[in-house]
């Protein structure tokens, strides 16, 4: 009873409490401020899906549905139709997002390093129809990105 009573005349708990919160004022800061900051990625994180092209604007995807094959959650749908060259290519390459489970096969069965899963982590919806991708949105989606893809992609190499 004595012990808590001295406790609660002297505040001792309340200045513990603000020196604690005095002393980690001072420490290095382990939360950042985001989104006005953001932690570092690494070059394998899978975010949002992008299809690429060549340097010349030619879409890489050759249409062989090894990425439909493999992907487990279903969630990749494509027709492909010869080319009057031809060249065989996609005439649909659609993916449910929401199906996804980013595990990344769709992009390590890729041959030629068509389809991809970017460093964008910020494509949240606000329905359920903006997160059907089609290939016109996974191909902006690869124009935009393809600087930070080429990037990763070269600095993954190494392990691949
Ligand atoms: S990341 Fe996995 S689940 Fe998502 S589309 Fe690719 S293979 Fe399918
Ligand atoms: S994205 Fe790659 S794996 Fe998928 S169909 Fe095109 S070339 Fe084949």
């Amino acid at each position: 009873m004595l012990d808590r009573a001295a406790r609660g005349l002297f505040l001792s708990e309340l200045i513990a409490g603000l020196s604690l919160t005095l002393r980690y004022m001072f420490r290095r800061k382990v939360t950042i401020n985001y989104p006005y900051e953001k932690g570092p990625l690494s070059p394998r994180f899978r975010g949002e899906h992008a299809l690429r092209r060549y340097p010349n604007g030619e879409e890489r995807c050759i249409a062989c549905k090894l990425c439909e094959a493999i992907c487990p959650a279903q969630a990749i749908s494509i027709e492909a139709e010869p080319r009057e060259d031809g060249s065989r290519r996609t005439t649909r390459y659609d993916i449910d997002m929401t199906k996804c489970i980013y595990c990344g096969f769709c992009e390590e069965a890729c041959p030629v390093d068509a389809i991809v899963e970017g460093p964008n982590y910020e494509f949240a919806t606000e329905t359920h129809a903006e997160l059907l991708y089609d290939k016109a949105k996974l191909l902006a989606n690869g124009d935009r990105w393809e600087d930070e893809l080429a990037e990763r992609l070269t600095a993954d190499a190494p392990y691949r």
